[in-house]
């Protein structure tokens, strides 16, 4: 009868500590299993936040920015501010190493203007025109389709957080980093547009593949009546003869091959003068005589001056860094730290 109890003991272990115990382990393994896991999306996550974490920028880490429209001052760090600008100077669907080139170029921008003060409060101001472009988070994810919304903001984010704290400096200051939307293939010296007497980093560029953009080619085509009238804004007293073909033509051309005078009439403008009162993309342009009408045929967008944004994505396209981009456009520069200055 005892060994009945026994056999019976015996039974009672096997069927249902033995699989307790397994389970156990089971449970145990999983466990392992997890807590790799975890370590792992831990480890990811790490990565992340360091990514996203504020550089330690030893002066320039926050500024003040000027909002035109309402005469604000707002004071805030440097790389979300850079999220903003990146964003509105230049389309999200560019590549990433152009947008991390524009990062660091609008980066270095931003501490320029902070050392040769432009504004008397503020460090820069929000207008494209004056300093750099800059638009909300909530109003540039509102001219984002829905569903790319998220993805384009994060792109940004993390072109500004992967050159934290990057900047151009030339023998060891930081660079007055200028940029435009399309050189017509080659860059313009500072000298020709604004005068003064230039930055030897700032030369004559020369880049291939923009002509593959929109901002490449463009036009104005007007009547002599409304040319006159536009140059009438600021020259009152000015008359062309239409008929005569040495009365509306180019006199000099720039190193880039940009007009630097032209004869109208009784005037002799600058190409950039004649860029303003004609509302042109660039100086880089042709006349040709349409009938009655007068045609402007224009190649590039902007003062042409540094970095060419859509040059900086067709360098991208062919496999260049920002770093390369960035010396291809400013001739003799370092990528340096902002905390190393
Ligand atoms: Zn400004």
């Amino acid at each position: 009868m005892k060994k009945v109890f026994i056999y019976f003991f015996i039974f009672l272990l096997i069927f249902f500590l033995l699989p307790a115990f397994l389970t156990k382990r089971n449970v145990e393994a999983k466990g392992i299993n997890n807590s790799t896991e975890n370590e792992n999306k831990v480890e990811d996550k790490l990565k992340e936040k360091e990514k996203f974490e504020e550089y330690n920028y030893k002066t320039y880490g926050t500024i003040k920015l000027l909002h035109t429209k309402t005469n604000e001052i707002e004071e805030v760090p440097l790389d979300t501010y850079l999220c903003n600008v990146v964003s509105a100077e230049m389309p999200v669907d560019f590549e990433k190493e152009a947008l991390k080139a524009q990062a660091i170029v609008a980066r270095t921008y931003t501490i320029y203007k902070i050392q040769n003060k432009k504004h008397e409060n503020a460090d820069i101001c929000d207008d494209s025109t004056c300093c750099q472009a800059w638009i909300s988070k909530e109003d540039r994810k509102l001219k984002w389709d829905e569903n790319v919304r998220e993805s384009n903001w994060k792109k940004i984010e993390e072109c500004v957080y992967e050159t934290k704290g990057k900047i151009i400096t030339y023998e060891g200051k930081p660079i007055n980093a200028f940029f435009h939307s399309n050189s017509g293939g080659k860059t313009e010296i500072p000298v020709n547009v604004w005068g003064g007497t230039g930055y030897p980093y700032l030369q004559v560029v020369e880049t291939a593949g923009e002509d593959g953009y929109l901002q490449y080619q463009s036009e104005v085509i007007l009547s002599q009546s409304d040319l006159i009238s536009k140059l009438k804004t600021k020259y009152e007293d000015i008359t062309i003869d239409f008929t005569n073909n040495d009365d509306l033509k180019v006199l000099e051309y720039t190193d880039s091959g940009r007009v630097k005078t032209i004869k109208f009439g009784n005037h002799e403008l600058s190409g950039t003068e004649t860029r303003t009162l004609l509302d042109l993309r660039s100086t880089n342009f042709e006349i040709i005589k349409e009938g009655e009408n007068i045609k402007f045929r224009v190649k590039g967008y902007g003062h042409g001056v540094g970095m060419s944004q859509t040059g900086a994505d067709s360098l991208a396209k062919e496999g260049k860094t920002c770093e390369d981009i960035i010396k291809h456009f400013y001739i003799g520069v370092e990528i340096t730290e902002e905390n190393k200055l």
